[in-house]
């Protein structure tokens, strides 16, 4: 059944209930109140009829004794004058002198009208009809006692005839029929009327009075509850129709928006429950409809942000601009103003440095804050990530710090990455980074790192091998939490809170900002391993070829000397062949780090192959080399290398011989110079070992 339909029967149900009820009920009243009123009429009438009988017999009976009277008072002629009055006087038909016994025997003087022959009824204290024959006249009688002793009666009478009965009729505004024994009854009126009663009071009669028929009321009534029923049926049908449609035009644009069409608007018609409820369906869509489109907008964005980021991680191995395209990436997800990303510092890992940052928010670069200080040092202290709002510079109970930007909410996400390999520590030998060519400023200052430093020193150090291109690779720098870096985002645009949810996404980007730090580092290191030689730690073979061609290029260009030094252990051989090879080894590895020590931060120092090694000296002519290779043998003579092989430590005085060459002055290719240093050292070892030679001009 439908709603239709349902409302349809309810509303019958509800207006046509009452109404039949009503109707019935007013029926039943009009059928009381009609029969009520036919008792009434009927009763009325019987009194009136009797009333007026007894008012006739009454004054029949007052004319009998008057003319009594007039007769005792004086003679006959006083009784005859006043039965004529009487008579004429219509007050009786007929007075007879004589008693009422004898008048159908023997009629005396008679006054009036001829006293008719039949029943009589006596009008006297017992006013019955005597029931032989018809009745034809109601009379009355006196008498009176003579002086003679005899007793004269007087009877006063009125003709009971269709006359007398059509006045009493009339007076009684009813039917009359008389009841007597007659063939014919006497009647008067119609013999149909509605009701009859009887009474024998003075005559046997009956009485006809009207009923009311209410049968015309009751086709009014009928009528009327049809009509109203059609109405009813009518208005039942309209309202469920207009209750309804509204209802069907929303569940219709409902099963439209199901099927994915946003656009549909139902029509709002008046200002009803139904016409709020379309109201509010409407905006619904409308504001769905702009949800959707700003999703659609923000994943095209997201999808274009992310295929940067493919790109861009598949395409450079340049942290910083990976770092800065995983920022922007993440801050376009989840919707941010401005964002920082923060690494440990390769310097000093009891602190951050900023990486990455966008949005301007007063930050000024490069931004760098103390693990533990502040807003983002407390959570990279707790390595947990944390949202919500900054109110009033504070944030979980932290204050922020003069380098962080004053925002107004905030999430950031500490990432770790992979763990990294605890290993013994073995000494670095030439941390040098090939992209500048240059020593990491930790090794500028302090030449290196030794194994008994604190710990600190200790994670600096394993960064600076990863770094140096040495053994295995540690991984980057972090806090003693294991945290590598920071991803902080401030101020959500719209100015909610950054939720949970967030920090899953962050923690995405978080994990590749990780994942791209650690490749990045892993990529340099293998690329060092690839240029570096394992034992020394020093540039390889192959990476003096590049840089002695690089420079031979940028010294013919700029007409600047180069010098090239050519260093080779003296009697070596004897090294080996007396206390063997690991010894030898030993040694190799310690003259590394003595030339390393001798050499600015723009010198480049290799191992051209065996124990040979070569120092590259830009911006250097022959006096300046010269008083290089003076100080380098010195550095190498003047203290004995100390050395362990099986029956312990031992002592060695170690000597080199060194060749000079110049690029510009002696040669201007690599091969030249290289020759050139080669020919200079041997005439060194002809010259006694220990000492330096220039290459001839
Ligand atoms: P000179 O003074 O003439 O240079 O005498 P020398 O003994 O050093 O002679 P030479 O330069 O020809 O010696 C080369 C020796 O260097 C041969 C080899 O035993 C040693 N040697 C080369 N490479 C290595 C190495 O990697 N480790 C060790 N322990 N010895 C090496
Ligand atoms: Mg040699
Ligand atoms: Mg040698």
């Amino acid at each position: 059944m439908s709603l239709r339909s349902r409302l349809t029967t309810a509303f019958l149900v509800v207006v046509l209930g009452p109404v039949l009820v009503g109707a019935v009920f007013v029926a039943a009243v009009m059928s009381h109140l009609a029969d009520s009123r036919g008792e009434a009429l009927a009763n009325s009438a019987v009194t009136m009829v009797d009333s007026t009988l007894g008012t006739i017999c009454e004054r029949i009976q007052a004319s009998a004794a008057a003319v009594a009277l007039n007769y005792r008072n004086g003679d006959q002629e006083n009784a005859v004058e006043m039965a004529q009055l009487l008579v004429d006087r219509a007050v009786v038909d007929g007075v007879v002198f004589s008693s009422l016994a004898s008048v159908s025997t023997s009629p005396g003087t008679d006054i009036g009208a001829e006293a008719p022959d039949g029943s009589w009824v006596d009008c006297g204290e017992t006013a019955v009809y005597a029931g032989a024959g018809p009745i034809v006249a109601l009379g009355a009688q006196a008498e009176v006692q003579n002086a003679d002793g005899s007793t004269s009666v007087f009877t006063a009478f009125r003709e009971v005839d269709q006359t007398f009965l059509a006045r009493l009729a009339r007076v009684a505004d009813a039917d009359l029929i008389l009841q007597d024994s007659r063939a014919v009854p006497l009647q008067v009126g119609s013999a149909d009327a509605g009701r009859w009663d009887f009474t024998d009071s003075f005559l046997p009669l009956s009485i006809g009075t009207v009923a009311t028929d209410v049968t015309p009321m009751y086709w009014t009534l009928a009528a009327m509850v049809t009509a109203s029923a059609f109405c009813a049926v009518g208005l039942a049908a309209w309202l469920a129709r207009s209750t309804t449609r509204p209802l069907a035009e929303l569940s219709a644009a409902a099963e439209r928006v199901a099927q994915g069409d946003l656009n549909v608007r139902v029509p709002v018609h008046g200002r009803d429950e139904v016409a709020q409820l379309a109201f509010a369906f409407n905006r619904m869509t409308a504001q769905t409809q702009s949800y959707v489109n700003a999703l659609t907008a923000s994943r095209d964005q997201m999808r274009g942000q992310l295929g940067r980021l493919g790109q861009t991680l598949t395409a450079t191995l340049d942290l910083d601009r990976i770092l800065e395209v995983i920022l922007d990436t993440a801050m376009v997800t989840a919707g941010a103003e401005a964002g920082v990303i923060m690494l440990v510092d390769v310097d000093d890992a009891d602190q951050l440095r900023e990486r990455a940052g966008e949005g301007d928010l007063g930050i000024t670069e490069p931004a760098s804050i103390r693990i533990g200080e502040g807003i983002i040092g407390a959570i990279a202290a707790g390595g947990v990530p944390a949202h919500g709002r900054i109110v009033d510079g504070r944030f979980e109970g932290h204050a922020r710090a003069d380098t962080e930007p004053d925002a107004h909410t905030i999430v950031a996400v500490p990432f770790s990455g992979r763990q990294p390999v605890d290993h013994e520590w073995s000494s670095g030998r030439q941390p040098v980074d090939h992209d500048s060519g240059r020593l990491p400023p930790e090794q500028e200052r302090g030449r290196g790192v030794q194994p008994s430093d604190q710990s600190r020193s200790v994670r600096r150090a394993e960064y600076d091998r990863s770094r140096a291109g040495e053994g295995e690779y540690g991984g980057a720098p972090r806090t003693d939490a294991g945290v590598l870096g920071v991803l902080v985002l401030y101020n959500r645009i719209g100015g909610d809170e950054f939720e949970s949810g967030d920090v899953d996404t962050l923690r995405t980007f978080a994990g590749q900002a990780s994942v791209a730090v650690e490749n990045v580092l892993l990529h340099r290191h293998a690329e060092r391993l690839s240029l570096t030689d394992p034992l020394t730690g020093l540039w390889n073979y192959r990476f003096m070829q590049t840089s002695l061609r690089r420079e031979a290029e940028r010294s013919r260009r700029y007409q600047r000397p180069s010098a090239l030094l050519a260093i080779d252990l003296d009697r070596f051989k004897d090294v080996n062949d007396t206390y063997g090879h690991p010894v030898g080894d030993q040694v190799l590895i310690e003259l590394a780090r003595r030339i390393t020590g001798q050499i600015r931060e723009v010198d480049l120092a290799f191992r051209h192959g065996g124990e040979e090694f070569m120092v590259l000296l830009p911006e250097t002519d022959a006096v300046g080399a010269s008083a290089v290779a003076e100080r380098l043998g010195k550095a190498v003579n003047a203290r004995k290398f100390k050395v362990n092989d099986a029956s312990g430590g031992r002592e060695l005085g170690i000597t080199v011989s060194i060749g000079i060459a110049v690029l510009g002055e002696h040669a201007d290719t690599a091969t030249g110079v290289l020759a050139a240093a080669d020919e200079a050292l041997y005439a060194a070892k002809a010259g006694g070992r220990d000492t330096w030679r220039v290459a001839a001009a």
